[in-house]
């Protein structure tokens, strides 16, 4: 491609209104534009990147057995009446009516269309596994829409279903998927990590999330030193307390002490001179319309997926002032385990508490030495708290470490929620029918574009990996009105494209100092530079952008080299 004849418009300023560098990065570097909130343009060197990641997904997915299809953007509203997603979905589903006065929406994800081609497709166990995949524009309304595709309101998905006999057939489906997922984020040169994560209440199911590393992601995630355990924080385990022995302390007699007006943990602390760890909270929550009250130690956060998963919840609330009220006998601040009207649940960190302080469901009044089991009875112990710095990890006990992360991919065993919902069922070998066990397995193409960038950049532009970037090498002239330099750097650019390299050939009437700016914000991975001097001696230079490494190859050897880079940056990033 030539430079002069590509729609390529760089900027040098910062857009004021991108504040992460990949938004920044493909803003200035022409990759995309902005035509609403959330929707974004690809130009052409931004589409080239979109279809490198796809051919990659593409490569590996075939690879792993899956089957590319095509579904409908534009989705009936009866299908999501049928799984009962119409109703759950919420604001981000773009819903419309066609002349007709139909229903329908704009896909923000495909499980009803493709469950409705297998169930009326598939009759027997012989048709099965079965997966499927497509690659294809989503529209959710997201609420904040932000950085750039990274979080955008349209954007480019692949989604993958598949569909098994049985339970076992269905995790190696999964397993597949989960071993392809790690080739294809490998061979997009990121660095990752695939972490446990929450499947809400769904039975029989697990899930996965892969998350690029990166200070400026929106996910947060555990993992252990020790052993291979990972998971998104808000899935995140804590072990459960070892047996330790109450402490050898008695149980003095219970206390009301007058705290007007004093009613968070830390004016608890404060006012009545005990530390955190010494009182017990009392969280009270409206759990699909009734009032459930949860014990946790003062220094500890309630996890409300981890709440919401124990109790099975549809929804999940914190409870109103009268709420409160009724349950306690008293305005919000006061309450506490004894005598409480609702029912009652606790994390295992207040498990071996003593002469702890609670509320007394007494308008300005706190209760102290309050003793389990003597005072309080508990149903039930659970790991319901946030895991934080200190802990360790559930499964081995090793030391445990935060990170930031932006999740490109998401692997999930659904089991039978949408066979169950839409009826896909299959004659098995018996002769019964059965409900098809299925998987959905999700990749961000759009949003990888924009996370390999924020994990790979500089002060002077984006560092692209050899297997994403949208051109391998620029060649750079450094002076296009020197007819013999012109004529050499066009020589090495013909002989760069019968190699097959994928090549830019910066013939801008531009001065040596812009175009060597824009191949390093544009961040192609390998320069050729033809100047008048090393030309005299029979030679260019190539610069590696990673490193700013500089080689003086003969003129007659730049294409083959260039090759042979190439060719051994990729196997690079596989090994
Ligand atoms: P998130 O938690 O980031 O909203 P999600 O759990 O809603 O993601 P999935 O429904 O699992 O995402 O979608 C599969 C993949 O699609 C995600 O792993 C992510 O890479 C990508 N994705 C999801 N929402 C967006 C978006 N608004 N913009 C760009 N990519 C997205
Ligand atoms: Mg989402």
């Amino acid at each position: 491609m030539r430079y002069s004849e590509m729609l390529l418009p760089t900027t040098r300023e910062v857009p004021s209104d991108a504040e992460i560098a990949s938004h920044q990065l493909m803003l200035r570097a022409g990759m995309i534009r902005k035509l609403a909130g959330g929707v974004y343009s690809y130009l052409p060197l931004g589409y080239r990147t979109i279809r490198k990641i796809e051919n990659i997904i593409r490569e590996e997915m075939d690879r792993a057995g899956a089957q590319e299809i095509f579904m409908p953007a534009v989705q009936p509203a009866e299908l999501w009446q049928e799984s009962g997603r119409w109703d759950k979905y919420g604001k981000e589903l773009l819903r419309f009516r066609d002349r007709h006065n139909r229903d329908y929406c704009f896909g923000p994800t495909h499980e009803e269309v493709v469950t409705d081609i297998v169930r009326n497709e598939i009759q027997t166990y012989r048709q099965l596994p079965k997966n499927l995949y497509q690659i294809q524009t989503k529209f959710r309304d997201e609420i904040r829409p932000r950085f750039g595709v990274m979080r955008s309101r349209e954007f480019i998905m692949k989604d993958a279903y598949s569909f098994d006999v049985d339970e076992e057939a269905a995790e190696k489906s999964y397993n597949v998927m989960f071993e392809a997922y790690e080739r294809i984020f490998r061979r997009c040169g990121m660095i990752f990590r695939a972490v446990e994560a929450d499947t809400g209440a769904i039975g029989g199911s697990y899930s996965h999330e892969f998350l690029v590393t990166a200070d400026s992601g929106e996910d947060a995630m555990v993992y252990c030193q020790s052993c291979n355990y990972a998971a998104n924080l808000e899935k995140a385990e804590v072990a459960a307390p070892e047996e330790n022995p109450i402490p050898e302390q008695d149980m003095l007699p219970v206390e009301e002490v007058h705290t007007p007006d004093v009613r968070t943990i830390e004016e608890v602390s404060a006012f009545i001179g005990v530390s955190p760890t010494k009182i017990v909270k009392t969280l009270i929550f409206n759990v699909d319309g009734k009032t459930v009250a949860v014990l946790v130690r003062g220094d500890e956060d309630i996890n409300e997926t981890k709440l919401k998963n124990y109790l099975g919840a549809g929804s999940l609330e914190m409870a109103t002032d009268d709420e409160i009220m009724k349950v306690t006998g008293s305005p919000r601040g006061f309450a506490g385990p004894r005598g409480i009207r609702c029912s009652l649940i606790a994390d295992y960190s207040i498990m071996n508490m003593r002469n702890f302080v609670v509320g007394a469901n007494r308008e300005d009044y706190h209760v102290k030495n309050c003793n389990l089991g003597r005072d309080v009875a508990i149903p039930a112990y659970a790991d319901l708290r946030t895991v934080r710095k200190g802990d360790r990890c559930p499964r081995c006990r090793g030391e445990i470490s935060f990170a930031r992360g932006i999740e490109v991919g998401h692997v999930f065993k659904l089991g039978t929620k949408y066979s169950t919902a839409m009826n896909a069922s299959f004659l098995d070998r018996d002769g019964k029918e059965k409900l098809m066990i299925m998987g959905c397995y999700g990749i961000g193409v759009s949003r990888i574009a924009a996370a390999a960038i924020e994990q790979s950049h500089d002060d002077d532009g984006i560092v692209w990996p050899m297997s994403l970037a949208p051109f391998q090498v620029i060649i750079t002239a450094v002076n296009m009105g020197d007819g013999e330099l012109s004529k050499a750097a066009e020589n090495i650019y013909n002989e760069l494209i019968t190699e097959g390299v994928e090549a830019l050939f910066d013939d801008r009437d531009e001065r040596a100092g812009v175009k060597f700016k824009d191949a390093d914000l544009l961040g192609i991975p390998l320069r050729i530079t033809v100047g008048a001097k090393r030309l005299a001696e029979g030679n260019v230079e190539v610069r590696f952008r990673k490193t700013g490494e500089v080689r003086v190859i003969p003129l007659s050897e730049a294409a083959g080299f260039i090759r042979s880079t190439v060719d051994e940056e990729t196997r690079k990033i596989m090994a």
